[in-house]
C-alpha cells in the first residue's frame, strides 16, 4: 500500500512541475516540451517498478488432454513477466495459457521471457536471443507500456516491434501466431495526474495504432486490444500494473482471439454444454467413493474429447429449401441412437421418428423428452425445431460407462447414465433434455460466447427453455412448476433437490459430498472465477431468478407472456458477447413493443432485474419532469451500477454546451449498443433526443471525463 502512496506523491510532484510549464500551452503543443516531460516520466517510471516480479519457474504446463501441447510463449515487459501478481499462475500468460487449454480441450505449455522495465528496443536487444527453444504455436508480446512512458518516438518503437516480429517468426510453428498485446489505455488510470497523463496516454495511443498497422502488415501477428481497467480491484498496488483480477480480465478479452487465429486449422472448437458443471464433478472426484472413479473418468472425457464432427457441428444440419411453418403440418424428426457404453458417436439407431417405444428406459425418455421440447418450441413460440427450420433432433444415450454428464455437442443431445451413487442418470429429467436443446436454440440465434457473462447468460436460458418445456409438458402455472433444473437427477444418498434452483439460487442441495450449491441470486454475490469458463454454471443464477420473478409476478403460464419476452429478446439481434445488463434492456424492450411501456408485463421485467441487481431501482415516478438527464454506469465484470438523474438547471454552463454539442453530433448514437466483454457501459439519456448505451473503453477522453463529472454532480443516495 505504501507503494501507491509514494508513487502518487512523486507523480503529483513531476505533475506540478510539467503543469506549470505546460497550463498555457495546448495538448498537442506538449510535445514541444518532450525534454522536460521526459524528465518527468523517467522520474515517474522510477517510482512504477516498485512490485516484484512473482518468483518461480517461468514456465509450466496447465490443463488436460492426451495430445501434444499447444506451446505459449510470453516475451516482453513486466506485463509479460506478471508484475502486479503474486503468483505465476495469476499473471496474464499462465491465465491466458490456461482458457486456451480449456477452450481447446488441449494442455498448453507456457513460459515467460522478459524483465519488468523493459521497452521495445530492449526486449529486441536482450531477450529475443533467449528465445531459442521454439517452435511456438503462440507467442504473446508484450511491449509498448516502457515505450510509452519514456516517450519512445513512434518511428523508433515500430522499428523494433517489427524487428522483434520478424526475429520471432523464425521461432514460429507452421500455423502459429504472434499475438502483439496492445498498448496500456494510461489515459484511464485516473490516479495519474493531469497533464502526464493525457501526454503519456496521447503516446500510448499512437504507439498502439503502430502495433495494429504491424499486425495488419504481418500475415501471422494479429493485434490483442487491451482492455481499459478502470474497476480499482482490477489494478495492483501501485495502481499501474493490473491485478490478478485485472489479468483475468484482460485474459478473458485476447485469449478467444488467440484461439481465434489459430482455428482455422484446429479441430477443438466444438464447445460442449454439459449440464453437471465440472466444479460438481471435481468435488465427486475428491471425495472417497466409487463415483469419484467415474466423475474423474467424466472430467477426462469431457475435458480430452475432440469434436469428430467438427465440420458439421459449426453448422447445424438445416433443411434448406423447406417450405415456413404452417399450423398442424409440422412435426418432430427424433432420431435416437444407442452408444452402448461407448463414447463413439452417434452410435447405433434404435429409434426413429413414428417408431413404437424400444422397451430401453433411457432411450424412450429421450424420445419422448425431445418431443416435448419440440411442442413447447411449436406451440409457445410457433418455432418449428431448434433453428426455426425443422432441424431433426438426434440424441445418444448410454453413453460412456456409468458417465456423469448429459450434454449438447453442437448437433446432437448425449446422455450417460449416471454412476448410481450420486447421479441416477439423465433423461428422467425433460427439463435437462429441455436445457441441453436450449442450448442449439441459443446456438442458432444469438450464439453467445460461453465463457463470462454472455456464458451465464447462455446457461441461464437454457435453464428458462428446460423449465418452459417441463412446464408445459406437465400443463404447470408459474407458481405449480417446481423451477427446479434437474430434479429426478441425484440418487437418494444425495442431500439435494436437483442441480440448480431458479427460485431460489443458491438452495438446490447442500451435500457432504457435492458441498453446497454456489449460485449466487443477485449481482452483489456474482462470482468471478477463471473456473468454469468464468463461472457459467454459477452466475446463471442471477437472470434465472430474474426469470423466476417476472414468471411468477406476471402469473399464469411462464412460457406465454415471460417465455415470449425471452424469446424475443434473444432472437431480436441480440449481440454474441451480450452481458447481463444489455439482456435486460433487451427484454425491457421486447416487452415494451408487445405490451407497452406501462403494461403490467413490462413493469415486471424492469422490476425483475432491478431486484437481483443488474439494474438499478427505479427512481420514483413522482416527478417525471425532473429527469432531464440520466447518467448510469453498469456492467463491466463485477456488474456494479451508479446512476445519476439531473435537471438541465443544475449542470454547469460549460458542460450543457458539451452534452448538447455532443447530442447534436450524433457521435454518441454511432457507438451505440456496441459491447465489448467486460467492458463498463454507459447509458446516458437526455430528455427525449438521446437514449444511447455505449461501451466504456470507445467513449474518446473528454466524453468520459464529462460523463463522470455528471455522475459525480447527481450521484443517487445509496
Ligand atoms: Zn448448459
Amino acid at each position: 500500500m505504501e507503494f501507491a502512496a509514494r508513487i502518487g506523491a512523486a507523480a503529483a510532484v513531476a505533475s506540478r512541475r510539467a503543469e506549470r510549464s505546460l497550463h498555457r500551452l495546448a495538448r498537442p503543443a506538449a510535445f514541444a516540451l518532450a525534454p522536460v516531460l521526459l524528465h518527468q516520466a523517467k522520474a515517474l517510471q522510477s517510482v512504477l517498478v516498485w512490485l516484484p516480479e512473482p518468483q518461480g519457474e517461468r514456465s509450466g504446463i496447465v490443463g488436460d488432454g492426451d495430445g501434444p501441447p499447444l506451446r505459449l510463449l510470453a516475451v516482453g515487459d513486466s506485463t509479460a513477466t506478471g508484475v502486479g501478481a503474486e503468483r505465476l499462475d495469476e499473471t496474464l500468460a499462465v491465465q491466458t495459457a490456461r482458457r486456451l487449454a480449456g477452450r481447446r480441450g488441449q494442455r498448453v505449455a507456457w513460459r515467460i521471457e522478459g524483465l519488468e522495465g523493459s521497452n521495445a528496443a530492449q526486449v529486441l536487444e536482450r531477450h529475443l536471443p533467449a528465445v531459442d527453444d521454439g517452435p511456438w504455436d503462440v507467442i504473446l508480446v508484450l511491449v509498448g507500456a516502457n515505450d510509452a512512458l519514456q516517450l519512445v518516438r513512434r518511428g523508433a518503437f515500430e522499428r523494433s516491434v517489427r524487428a522483434l516480429v520478424a526475429g520471432l517468426g523464425e521461432h514460429l510453428a507452421p500455423g502459429g501466431v504472434i499475438g502483439l498485446a496492445g498498448a496500456p489505455q494510461i489515459d484511464t488510470f485516473e490516479w495519474l495526474p493531469q497533464p502526464i497523463r493525457s501526454l503519456i496516454g496521447g503516446h500510448a495511443r499512437s504507439l498502439d495504432e503502430a502495433l495494429q498497422r504491424i499486425a495488419a502488415a504481418e500475415a501471422r501477428a494479429v493485434h490483442l486490444p487491451t482492455p481499459a481497467i478502470l474497476e480499482p480491484s482490477m489494478h495492483a498496488a501501485d495502481g499501474f500494473h493490473p491485478s490478478p483480477d485485472g489479468y483475468f480480465v484482460w485474459s478473458s478479452l485476447i485469449a478467444p482471439r488467440i484461439d481465434d487465429a489459430l482455428g482455422a486449422s484446429s479441430d477443438a472448437h466444438a464447445v460442449r454444454h454439459g449440464i453437471v458443471p465440472p466444479y460438481l464433478l471435481e468435488r465427486i472426484a475428491a471425495a472417497p467413493s466409487a463415483a469419484a472413479a467415474v466423475a474423474e473418468r467424466t472430467l477426462g472425457v469431457d475435458r480430452g474429447i475432440r469434436a469428430e464432427r467438427a465440420a458439421t457441428s459449426a453448422a447445424p444440419s438445416r433443411r434448406p429449401g423447406r417450405p415456413s411453418l404452417v399450423p398442424g403440418e409440422a412435426a418432430p424428426d427424433r432420431t435416437i441412437s444407442d452408444a452402448e457404453h461407448a463414447t463413439t458417436l452417434p452410435g447405433t439407431e434404435v429409434r426413429r421418428e413414428g417408431d413404437g417405444p424400444t422397451g430401453d428406459v433411457a432411450a424412450d425418455q429421450a424420445y419422448d423428452g425431445l418431443g416435448d421440447a419440440w411442442r413447447m418450441l411449436h406451440e409457445a413460440f410457433g418455432r418449428d425445431s431448434l433453428d426455426g427450420a425443422g432441424m431433426p433432433l438426434l440424441a445418444t444415450v448410454h453413453y460412456g460407462r456409468s458417465y456423469d454428464n448429459a450434454f449438447w455437442d453442437g448437433e446432437r443431445m448425449v446422455f450417460g447414465d449416471g454412476d448410481g451413487e450420486v447421479f441416477a442418470g439423465f433423461t428422467n429429467a425433460v427439463d435437462v433434455i429441455g436445457h441441453e436443446l436450449g442450448h442449439g436454440v441459443i446456438s442458432s440465434t444469438a450464439d453467445l460466447v460461453y465463457r463470462d457473462q454472455p456464458g451465464a447468460l447462455n446457461e441461464s436460458i437454457a435453464d428458462v427453455l428446460g423449465s418452459l418445456v417441463k412446464q408445459h409438458a406437465l400443463d404447470q402455472t408459474a407458481d405449480e412448476a417446481d423451477w427446479l433444473i434437474g430434479a429426478g437427477v441425484f440418487t437418494d444418498a444425495v442431500q439435494g433437490v436437483a442441480l440448480r434452483s431458479m427460485a431460489e439460487p443458491g438452495t438446490a442441495f447442500d451435500d457432504p459430498v457435492l458441498g453446497k450449491d454456489p449460485q449466487p441470486a443477485h449481482m452483489r454475490d456474482f462470482v468471478v472465477t477463471a473456473d468454469d469458463l468464468g463461472g457459467v454454471h454459477i452466475n446463471s443464477g442471477i437472470p434465472n431468478r430474474a426469470f423466476h420473478l417476472v414468471a411468477t409476478t406476471i402469473g399464469g403460464r411462464a412460457w406465454e407472456a415471460p417465455g415470449l419476452i425471452w424469446m424475443d429478446a434473444l432472437t431480436g439481434g441480440l449481440s454474441s458477447t451480450a452481458d447481463f445488463a444489455t439482456f435486460a434492456a433487451a427484454t425491457v424492450e421486447a416487452a415494451i413493443a408487445r405490451f407497452g411501456d406501462d403494461a403490467a408485463e413490462t413493469r415486471a421485467v424492469r422490476d425483475a432485474w432491478a431486484a437481483v441487481g443488474v439494474t438499478e431501482e427505479e427512481p420514483q415516478a413522482d416527478a417525471p419532469t425532473a429527469e432531464a438527464v440520466r447518467v448510469a454506469r453498469t456492467g463491466g465484470m463485477l456488474g456494479r451500477t451508479r446512476a445519476a438523474v439531473l435537471e438541465l438547471e443544475v449542470i454547469p454552463g460549460d458542460d450543457r454546451d458539451r452534452l448538447d454539442t455532443l447530442v447534436a453530433s450524433g457521435r454518441l448514437a454511432e457507438l451505440d449498443g456496441q459491447a465489448l466483454p467486460d467492458a463498463p457501459m454507459w447509458r446516458v439519456t437526455v430528455e427525449t433526443r438521446c437514449d444511447v448505451t455505449v461501451a466504456e473503453p470507445l467513449l474518446p477522453d473528454e466524453v468520459l471525463a464529462l460523463f463522470r463529472r455528471l455522475l459525480e454532480l447527481g450521484d443517487e443516495p445509496a
